[in-house]
Protein backbone atom coordinates (compact mmCIF):
# COMPACT_ATOMS: atom_id res chain seq x y z
CA UNK A 1 0.00 0.00 0.00
CA UNK A 2 1.18 3.46 -0.64
CA UNK A 3 2.05 6.42 1.46
CA UNK A 4 -0.72 9.17 1.39
CA UNK A 5 0.93 12.24 1.03
CA UNK A 6 -1.68 14.07 3.33
CA UNK A 7 -3.11 17.62 1.89
CA UNK A 8 -4.85 18.66 4.90
CA UNK A 9 -1.87 18.00 7.69
CA UNK A 10 0.87 19.56 4.99
CA UNK A 11 -1.16 22.46 4.30
CA UNK A 12 -2.20 23.29 8.03
CA UNK A 13 2.11 23.19 8.74
CA UNK A 14 2.44 25.70 6.05
CA UNK A 15 -0.60 27.41 7.62
CA UNK A 16 1.18 27.81 10.62
CA UNK A 17 4.64 29.21 8.70
CA UNK A 18 2.16 31.10 7.63
CA UNK A 19 0.53 32.69 10.81
CA UNK A 20 3.98 33.47 12.35
CA UNK A 21 5.23 35.29 9.18
CA UNK A 22 1.83 37.58 9.34
CA UNK A 23 2.54 38.32 13.17
CA UNK A 24 6.40 39.22 12.03
CA UNK A 25 5.25 41.35 9.45
CA UNK A 26 2.03 43.01 10.77
CA UNK A 27 5.00 44.15 13.83
CA UNK A 28 6.79 45.81 10.80
CA UNK A 29 4.11 47.65 10.21
CA UNK A 30 3.20 45.91 7.17
CA UNK A 31 -0.07 43.80 7.64
CA UNK A 32 -1.11 41.31 4.18
CA UNK A 33 -4.62 42.46 2.96
CA UNK A 34 -6.03 39.86 0.23
CA UNK A 35 -9.39 41.69 -1.52
CA UNK A 36 -11.65 38.75 -3.46
CA UNK A 37 -13.88 39.83 -6.04
CA UNK A 38 -16.50 37.90 -7.33
CA UNK A 39 -18.63 38.70 -9.85
CA UNK A 40 -22.30 36.97 -10.50
CA UNK A 41 -24.41 34.62 -8.23
CA UNK A 42 -21.79 31.32 -8.79
CA UNK A 43 -23.22 28.90 -6.23
CA UNK A 44 -19.97 27.16 -5.96
CA UNK A 45 -17.33 30.38 -6.18
CA UNK A 46 -19.50 31.71 -3.37
CA UNK A 47 -18.44 29.29 -1.24
CA UNK A 48 -14.46 29.34 -2.69
CA UNK A 49 -14.98 33.03 -2.09
CA UNK A 50 -16.14 32.38 2.02
CA UNK A 51 -13.23 30.01 2.50
CA UNK A 52 -10.50 32.09 1.07
CA UNK A 53 -11.84 35.00 3.72
CA UNK A 54 -11.85 32.29 6.53
CA UNK A 55 -8.49 30.88 5.59
CA UNK A 56 -7.23 34.70 5.81
CA UNK A 57 -9.20 35.35 9.54
CA UNK A 58 -7.21 31.88 10.65
CA UNK A 59 -4.14 33.08 9.51
CA UNK A 60 -3.61 36.88 10.56
CA UNK A 61 -4.23 38.24 6.72
CA UNK A 62 -6.66 40.99 6.06
CA UNK A 63 -9.32 41.03 3.49
CA UNK A 64 -12.42 42.16 1.73
CA UNK A 65 -14.45 40.63 -0.31
CA UNK A 66 -16.45 42.40 -2.88
CA UNK A 67 -19.48 40.75 -4.13
CA UNK A 68 -21.03 42.15 -7.23
CA UNK A 69 -23.87 42.14 -9.54
CA UNK A 70 -23.96 39.76 -12.40
CA UNK A 71 -24.49 43.06 -14.76
CA UNK A 72 -21.03 44.88 -13.37
CA UNK A 73 -19.59 46.19 -16.97
CA UNK A 74 -16.48 45.82 -17.58
CA UNK A 75 -15.37 49.47 -17.06
CA UNK A 76 -17.19 49.33 -13.41
CA UNK A 77 -14.71 46.19 -12.58
CA UNK A 78 -11.67 47.59 -13.94
CA UNK A 79 -12.15 50.73 -12.45
CA UNK A 80 -12.61 48.97 -8.76
CA UNK A 81 -9.30 47.04 -9.33
CA UNK A 82 -7.39 50.10 -10.18
CA UNK A 83 -9.13 51.41 -7.44
CA UNK A 84 -7.58 48.45 -4.93
CA UNK A 85 -4.10 48.70 -7.02
CA UNK A 86 -3.45 51.74 -4.98
CA UNK A 87 -4.36 50.54 -1.38
CA UNK A 88 -1.31 49.93 0.77
CA UNK A 89 -3.76 47.90 2.71
CA UNK A 90 -4.44 45.21 -0.15
CA UNK A 91 -1.45 43.26 -0.86
CA UNK A 92 -3.19 41.18 -3.28
CA UNK A 93 -5.86 40.80 -5.73
CA UNK A 94 -7.49 37.75 -6.42
CA UNK A 95 -10.54 38.05 -9.65
CA UNK A 96 -12.82 34.92 -9.03
CA UNK A 97 -13.64 32.98 -11.99
CA UNK A 98 -15.90 31.90 -13.69
CA UNK A 99 -17.18 35.67 -14.66
CA UNK A 100 -19.83 36.30 -16.73
CA UNK A 101 -19.38 35.76 -20.77
CA UNK A 102 -20.07 39.67 -20.83
CA UNK A 103 -16.80 40.02 -19.38
CA UNK A 104 -13.59 39.11 -20.77
CA UNK A 105 -11.65 37.43 -18.33
CA UNK A 106 -7.91 37.90 -20.33
CA UNK A 107 -8.56 41.54 -20.79
CA UNK A 108 -9.59 42.10 -16.91
CA UNK A 109 -6.52 40.23 -15.51
CA UNK A 110 -4.43 42.63 -17.82
CA UNK A 111 -5.31 45.33 -14.91
CA UNK A 112 -4.06 43.86 -11.91
CA UNK A 113 -1.08 45.10 -10.45
CA UNK A 114 1.31 42.09 -11.95
CA UNK A 115 2.86 42.66 -8.12
CA UNK A 116 -0.33 42.09 -6.61
CA UNK A 117 -1.39 38.97 -8.64
CA UNK A 118 -1.76 36.51 -6.25
CA UNK A 119 -3.15 33.57 -8.67
CA UNK A 120 -0.09 34.35 -10.90
CA UNK A 121 -2.48 34.43 -14.45
CA UNK A 122 -1.00 38.26 -15.35
CA UNK A 123 1.17 37.52 -18.21
CA UNK A 124 3.90 39.74 -16.68
CA UNK A 125 3.45 36.74 -14.35
CA UNK A 126 3.24 33.72 -16.70
CA UNK A 127 6.30 35.05 -18.67
CA UNK A 128 8.51 35.43 -15.18
CA UNK A 129 7.41 31.68 -14.60
CA UNK A 130 8.95 30.32 -17.66
CA UNK A 131 12.11 32.13 -17.21
CA UNK A 132 12.38 30.61 -14.00
CA UNK A 133 12.63 34.37 -12.30
CA UNK A 134 9.27 34.33 -10.30
CA UNK A 135 7.86 35.07 -6.99
CA UNK A 136 4.51 34.41 -7.82
CA UNK A 137 3.66 30.92 -8.66
CA UNK A 138 -0.27 29.61 -9.87
CA UNK A 139 -1.56 27.97 -6.38
CA UNK A 140 -2.41 24.42 -7.55
CA UNK A 141 0.81 23.56 -9.01
CA UNK A 142 3.01 25.56 -6.27
CA UNK A 143 1.02 23.53 -4.19
CA UNK A 144 1.93 20.36 -5.77
CA UNK A 145 5.43 21.04 -5.73
CA UNK A 146 5.34 21.52 -1.83
CA UNK A 147 2.96 18.71 -1.39
CA UNK A 148 5.92 16.68 -3.49
CA UNK A 149 8.86 18.14 -1.48
CA UNK A 150 7.52 17.93 1.43
CA UNK A 151 6.52 14.00 1.14
CA UNK A 152 10.42 13.45 1.27
CA UNK A 153 10.08 12.79 -3.03
CA UNK A 154 12.51 14.67 -5.31
CA UNK A 155 12.17 15.61 -8.57
CA UNK A 156 15.52 16.46 -9.94
CA UNK A 157 16.25 14.11 -12.34
CA UNK A 158 13.14 12.39 -12.29
CA UNK A 159 10.67 11.35 -15.30
CA UNK A 160 7.74 13.69 -14.57
CA UNK A 161 4.17 13.55 -16.72
CA UNK A 162 1.60 16.03 -16.63
CA UNK A 163 -1.76 15.04 -18.09
CA UNK A 164 -3.34 18.15 -19.12
CA UNK A 165 -2.71 21.67 -20.61
CA UNK A 166 -4.78 24.33 -18.89
CA UNK A 167 -3.27 27.32 -18.23
CA UNK A 168 -4.18 27.60 -14.55
CA UNK A 169 -2.76 23.87 -14.33
CA UNK A 170 -1.10 21.86 -16.84
CA UNK A 171 0.99 24.35 -18.71
CA UNK A 172 2.49 26.13 -15.07
CA UNK A 173 2.58 22.52 -13.24
CA UNK A 174 5.10 21.70 -16.13
CA UNK A 175 7.52 24.80 -15.77
CA UNK A 176 7.19 24.65 -12.02
CA UNK A 177 8.79 21.03 -12.44
CA UNK A 178 11.35 21.80 -14.94
CA UNK A 179 12.97 24.62 -12.62
CA UNK A 180 13.40 21.54 -10.47
CA UNK A 181 15.11 19.69 -12.81
CA UNK A 182 12.71 17.19 -13.53
CA UNK A 183 12.45 15.72 -17.27
CA UNK A 184 8.68 16.79 -17.94
CA UNK A 185 6.14 15.45 -20.64
CA UNK A 186 2.87 17.13 -21.03
CA UNK A 187 -0.13 15.36 -22.34
CA UNK A 188 -3.44 16.07 -23.74
CA UNK A 189 -6.79 15.12 -25.09
CA UNK A 190 -4.62 13.95 -28.80
CA UNK A 191 -1.74 12.21 -26.88
CA UNK A 192 -1.80 8.70 -28.38
CA UNK A 193 -1.19 5.70 -26.40
CA UNK A 194 -1.34 7.45 -22.91
CA UNK A 195 -0.17 4.88 -21.01
CA UNK A 196 2.49 3.74 -22.31
CA UNK A 197 3.94 7.36 -21.56
CA UNK A 198 2.29 7.12 -17.75
CA UNK A 199 4.10 3.58 -17.46
CA UNK A 200 7.00 5.45 -17.74
CA UNK A 201 6.44 7.95 -14.98
CA UNK A 202 8.64 8.50 -11.41
CA UNK A 203 6.02 11.37 -10.82
CA UNK A 204 2.79 11.39 -12.44
CA UNK A 205 0.60 14.25 -12.02
CA UNK A 206 -2.85 13.91 -13.50
CA UNK A 207 -5.22 17.02 -14.50
CA UNK A 208 -7.66 15.77 -16.12
CA UNK A 209 -11.20 16.11 -14.94
CA UNK A 210 -12.22 12.82 -15.70
CA UNK A 211 -13.35 10.64 -12.98
CA UNK A 212 -11.22 7.77 -12.10
CA UNK A 213 -9.38 7.79 -15.63
CA UNK A 214 -5.70 6.71 -14.16
CA UNK A 215 -6.09 2.76 -13.45
CA UNK A 216 -3.27 0.63 -11.88
CA UNK A 217 -2.13 -0.55 -15.74
CA UNK A 218 -0.94 2.84 -16.77
CA UNK A 219 1.41 3.33 -13.38
CA UNK A 220 4.64 3.16 -12.73
CA UNK A 221 5.62 0.22 -9.71
CA UNK A 222 6.87 2.70 -6.67
CA UNK A 223 5.91 6.22 -8.34
CA UNK A 224 4.58 8.97 -7.08
CA UNK A 225 1.11 10.01 -7.92
CA UNK A 226 -0.49 13.44 -7.37
CA UNK A 227 -4.32 13.87 -8.06
CA UNK A 228 -5.63 17.12 -8.70
CA UNK A 229 -8.85 16.33 -10.56
CA UNK A 230 -12.02 16.68 -8.51
CA UNK A 231 -14.97 15.07 -10.57
CA UNK A 232 -17.93 13.54 -9.36
CA UNK A 233 -18.82 9.72 -10.16
CA UNK A 234 -21.80 8.05 -11.24
CA UNK A 235 -22.91 7.79 -7.51
CA UNK A 236 -22.49 11.38 -7.07
CA UNK A 237 -19.43 10.75 -4.73
CA UNK A 238 -16.25 13.68 -5.12
CA UNK A 239 -13.32 11.55 -6.87
CA UNK A 240 -10.34 12.45 -8.59
CA UNK A 241 -9.22 11.49 -12.21
CA UNK A 242 -6.88 8.26 -10.38
CA UNK A 243 -8.82 5.07 -9.27
CA UNK A 244 -7.08 5.66 -5.92
CA UNK A 245 -7.86 1.88 -4.08
CA UNK A 246 -5.53 -0.08 -7.17
CA UNK A 247 -3.56 2.67 -7.82
CA UNK A 248 -2.42 2.77 -4.55
CA UNK A 249 -1.50 -0.91 -4.54
CA UNK A 250 1.62 -0.12 -6.94
CA UNK A 251 2.74 3.21 -6.40
CA UNK A 252 5.12 4.61 -4.21
CA UNK A 253 2.69 7.47 -2.46
CA UNK A 254 -0.26 8.96 -3.66
CA UNK A 255 -2.64 12.24 -2.97
CA UNK A 256 -5.94 11.01 -1.94
CA UNK A 257 -9.35 13.29 -3.16
CA UNK A 258 -10.56 15.04 -1.35
CA UNK A 259 -7.46 15.96 1.11
CA UNK A 260 -4.93 16.09 -1.28
CA UNK A 261 -4.08 18.57 -3.78
CA UNK A 262 -7.71 20.62 -2.65
CA UNK A 263 -6.61 22.16 0.94
CA UNK A 264 -3.36 23.16 -0.82
CA UNK A 265 -4.45 25.56 -3.47
CA UNK A 266 -5.82 28.03 -0.66
CA UNK A 267 -2.87 27.82 1.44
CA UNK A 268 -0.88 29.25 -1.73
CA UNK A 269 -3.16 31.96 -1.98
CA UNK A 270 -2.04 32.85 1.22
CA UNK A 271 1.01 32.42 0.94
CA UNK A 272 1.25 34.40 -2.38
CA UNK A 273 -0.71 37.00 -0.52
CA UNK A 274 2.16 37.13 2.16
CA UNK A 275 5.20 37.26 -0.61
CA UNK A 276 3.15 40.26 -2.39
CA UNK A 277 2.93 42.28 0.48
CA UNK A 278 6.92 41.70 1.30
CA UNK A 279 7.60 42.58 -2.53
CA UNK A 280 5.59 45.60 -1.85
CA UNK A 281 6.91 46.55 1.39
CA UNK A 282 10.67 45.70 0.41
CA UNK A 283 11.34 46.16 -3.05
CA UNK A 284 9.76 50.05 -3.28
P1 LIG B 1 -9.25 21.78 -18.15
O1 LIG B 1 -8.95 23.19 -18.46
O2 LIG B 1 -10.56 21.20 -18.55
O3 LIG B 1 -8.08 20.88 -18.78
C1 LIG B 1 -8.17 19.48 -18.83
C2 LIG B 1 -6.99 18.95 -19.58
O4 LIG B 1 -7.11 17.53 -19.64
C3 LIG B 1 -6.90 19.45 -21.05
O5 LIG B 1 -5.59 19.87 -21.32
C4 LIG B 1 -7.31 18.23 -21.87
O6 LIG B 1 -6.64 18.14 -23.11
C5 LIG B 1 -6.84 17.09 -20.96
N1 LIG B 1 -7.59 15.87 -21.24
C6 LIG B 1 -8.92 15.71 -21.36
N2 LIG B 1 -9.22 14.44 -21.66
C7 LIG B 1 -8.04 13.78 -21.76
C8 LIG B 1 -7.69 12.46 -22.06
N3 LIG B 1 -8.61 11.52 -22.35
N4 LIG B 1 -6.38 12.11 -22.08
C9 LIG B 1 -5.42 13.03 -21.80
N5 LIG B 1 -5.71 14.32 -21.50
C10 LIG B 1 -7.00 14.68 -21.50
O7 LIG B 1 -9.15 21.48 -16.59
P2 LIG B 1 -8.25 22.15 -15.43
O8 LIG B 1 -8.81 23.46 -15.07
O9 LIG B 1 -6.81 22.04 -15.74
O10 LIG B 1 -8.60 21.15 -14.22
C11 LIG B 1 -8.37 19.76 -14.33
C12 LIG B 1 -8.99 19.06 -13.13
O11 LIG B 1 -8.37 19.54 -11.96
C13 LIG B 1 -10.48 19.32 -12.93
O12 LIG B 1 -11.08 18.16 -12.38
C14 LIG B 1 -10.53 20.43 -11.93
O13 LIG B 1 -11.72 20.44 -11.16
C15 LIG B 1 -9.34 20.07 -11.08
N6 LIG B 1 -8.74 21.20 -10.36
C16 LIG B 1 -8.55 21.04 -9.03
C17 LIG B 1 -7.94 22.05 -8.30
C18 LIG B 1 -7.72 21.86 -6.85
O14 LIG B 1 -7.45 22.81 -6.15
N7 LIG B 1 -7.80 20.63 -6.35
C19 LIG B 1 -7.55 23.24 -8.94
C20 LIG B 1 -7.75 23.37 -10.32
C21 LIG B 1 -8.33 22.32 -11.01
P3 LIG B 1 -6.88 19.21 -24.32
O15 LIG B 1 -6.08 20.41 -23.94
O16 LIG B 1 -6.35 18.50 -25.51
O17 LIG B 1 -8.35 19.46 -24.35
Amino acid sequence: MAQIIDGKKISAEIREEIKEEVIRLTKEGVRPGLAVILVGNDPASKVYVNNKKKACDETGIYSEEYLLPENTSEKELVELIEKLNRRDQISGILLQSPIPPHLDYNKIILSISPYKDVDAFHPYNVGKIMIGSYDLAPCTPAGIIELISRSGETISGKNCVVIGRSNIVGKPMAMLLLHKNGTVTVCHSKTQNLASITNKADILISAIGKAEFITADMVKPGSTVIDVGMNRNTEGKLVGDVEFRSVSEICGKITPVPGGVGPMTITMLLKNTLTAAKLQKYST
